[in-house]
C-alpha cells in the first residue's frame, strides 16, 4: 500500500533514504555497541528539518501532518535498527510533542524551537517502577515550594534518558488518582537528578535509562498547562506514540520479509534453493500477507488520525496488529535464516530482538485490547 500521492512527501522520502544510506546505515553497527546514537545525528536531522516535522513552523517545526513522520519513519527504518528511529521520535514527537500541544509560549520558545534546531534532546518520563500501564497511579512528586517545585521518585525505562537535556516528566501535584497528575520540564542538568543507563536485550542504539529525583527543583514556569490536568495531555500523546510503532513495526517486517526473501532464494539446500521447497513458499506467503494487512489497517488508523477523525481504537487495533505482527514475522524469517539468525551482525536477529520491545512500548497488547473493548461496547451491560 502507497502514501498518498504527494511530490512533498516523495522528496522528503527521497531525500531521507540518501540521508540513511550515507550517515545512519553505515554507523549503526557502532552505534548499537555504544549504546546510544551520537548528539551529531540530532543535529544533522535537524539541518535537514526532520526532528520537527510535525512541530509548529513558529518555533523552526515543519507544521505537517503525520504522513510525513511515516515516510521518515519507513526510510529510517531501512537502516536495521530499531533503536535509531526510536531516539528520535522519543525526542521529536513523545518528548516535544506534548511541550507543544500543552506548554506556554515561553516554554515552547525555549525547548520546541531548540529541540527543532538539535541543540536539545528531549525525553518523555512517564513510566515509574510501580507505575506502567497502570499511569493513574505514578508516585514521582512534585510539590510546590515558592516559584519552584520539589520533585522526589523514579522513572523507569526511559528512552534517551541519559542522553536527553530535558525530560518531559509526569509528576504528583494532587491527590490519588488520574486527577492529581501533572506534566513538567525538568531539566537534564537539575540538582538533584540522577541518571542510571539500563542494560537491554534490544534496541541497542537508543539510550534507556532510570531516573531517580532527590529534592530535584524545578521551576514552576516548567510546568506544562493546568496543574493536575496531566493526564489527559498523556494520553493525547499517546495516539501519536502508537502510532510511530505501529509504522516502526510494519517497516521492519517488512525489511525482513525483503531478507528472507532473498536468502530463500540464494541458500542451497538438498541441491536446490529453500524457496523451491513449498512449504516456505507458503510461509513467506503468509508473512507477506500479514504484513500487507497491518500496513492497511495502520495506514486507515493514520489516515482517521490527520483527518481529526476519533481514531483511538483504530490506533490500538493498528498498534496490537502490526506489533504482534512484527514479531511473528521475525520468528518466522528467523527461521529460515537457520543459525544464521542467531549471529550478532545478522539483520534478522537484531530486529527479532528489538521487535520484543513494540508489544510493550506506549502501552502493552493487552492495554490495547482493553481499549479496544472499552470502545467497541464490549464491557459490562449490554448498551
Ligand atoms: C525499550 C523500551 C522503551 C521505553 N521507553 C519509554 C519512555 O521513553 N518513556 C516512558 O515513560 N516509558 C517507556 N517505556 C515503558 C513502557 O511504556 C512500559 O514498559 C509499558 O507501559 C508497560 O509497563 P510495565 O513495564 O510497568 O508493565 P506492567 O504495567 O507491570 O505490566 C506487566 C504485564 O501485565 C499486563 N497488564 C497490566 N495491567 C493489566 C490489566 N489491567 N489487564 C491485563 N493485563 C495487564 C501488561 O500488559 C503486561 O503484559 C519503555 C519500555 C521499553 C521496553
Amino acid at each position: 500500500m502507497r502514501l498518498p500521492p504527494s511530490q512533498e512527501l516523495e522528496m522528503l522520502r527521497r531525500s531521507a533514504a540518501e540521508f540513511v544510506d550515507r550517515e545512519i546505515r553505515p554507523n549503526v553497527r557502532q552505534w548499537e555497541q555504544e549504546g546510544e546514537v551520537p548528539r551529531a545525528l540530532f543535529t544533522k536531522l535537524a539541518g535537514l528539518g526532520y526532528l520537527g516535522v510535525r512541530l509548529s513552523t513558529q518555533y523552526g517545526g515543519g507544521g505537517q501532518n503525520f504522513w510525513y513522520t511515516t515516510a521518515l519513519l519507513q526510510e529510517m527504518m531501512r537502516c536495521g535498527s530499531i533503536g535509531v528511529p526510536v531516539a528520535v521520535m522519543a525526542h521529536a514527537e513523545f518528548a516535544t510533542m506534548l511541550i507543544q500541544k500543552g506548554g506556554s509560549d515561553e516554554l515552547k520558545e525555549k525547548y520546541v524551537r531548540a529541540a527543532c534546531e538539535g541543540r536539545m534532546i528531549g525525553a518523555l518520563g512517564v513510566s515509574e517502577p510501580d507505575a506502567g500501564t497502570d499511569v493513574a497511579s505514578l508516585r514521582t512528586t512534585a510539590e510546590r515550594d515558592g516559584d519552584d517545585y520539589i520533585v522526589n521518585g523514579s522513572k523507569l525505562y526511559i528512552s534517551n534518558g541519559t542522553i536527553a537535556d530535558y525530560i518531559t516528566t509526569a509528576v504528583r501535584t494532587g491527590g490519588p488518582g488520574h486527577r492529581g497528575i501533572s506534566v513538567i520540564v525538568i531539566p537534564a542538568d537539575s540538582e538533584g537528578l540522577v541518571r542510571k543507563r539500563l542494560q537491554k536485550i534490544g534496541t541497542h542504539a537508543s539510550d534507556t535509562a532510570e531516573l531517580f529525583f532527590d529534592n530535584c527543583r524545578v521551576p514552576a514556569e516548567n510546568l506544562i498547562g493546568q496543574e493536575n490536568d496531566g493526564f489527559r495531555l498523556v494520553m493525547s500523546g499517546f495516539e501519536g506514540e502508537r502510532l510511530v510503532l505501529s509504522v516502526i513495526a510494519c517497516s521492519q517486517a517488512r525489511l525482513m520479509f525483503e531478507e528472507a526473501r532473498k536468502w530463500g532464494h540464494d541458500r542451497m539446500a538438498f541441491g536446490q534453493s529453500l524457496l523451491n521447497f513449498q512449504v516456505w513458499q507458503h510461509r513467506l506467503a503468509d508473512v507477506l500477507t500479514n504484513i500487507e494487512a497491518a500496513e492497511t489497517l495502520t495506514y486507515r488508523a493514520i489516515e482517521c488520525y490527520v483527518n481529526g477523525e476519533e481514531a483511538n481504537s483504530l490506533i490500538s487495533m493498528a498498534k496490537l496488529f502490526s506489533t504482534e505482527m512484527a514479531l511473528d514475522t521475525a520468528r518466522e524469517c528467523a527461521q529460515i535464516q537457520g543459525g544464521l539468525s542467531h549471529m550478532e551482525d545478522c539483520l534478522i536477529g537484531r530486529l527479532y530482538r528489538d521487535s520484543l520491545a513494540l508489544t510493550i512500548g506506549a502501552g502493552t497488547s493487552e492495554t490495547m485490547r482493553g481499549i479496544i473493548a472499552r470502545t467497541n461496547d464490549l464491557v459490562g451491560k449490554a448498551p
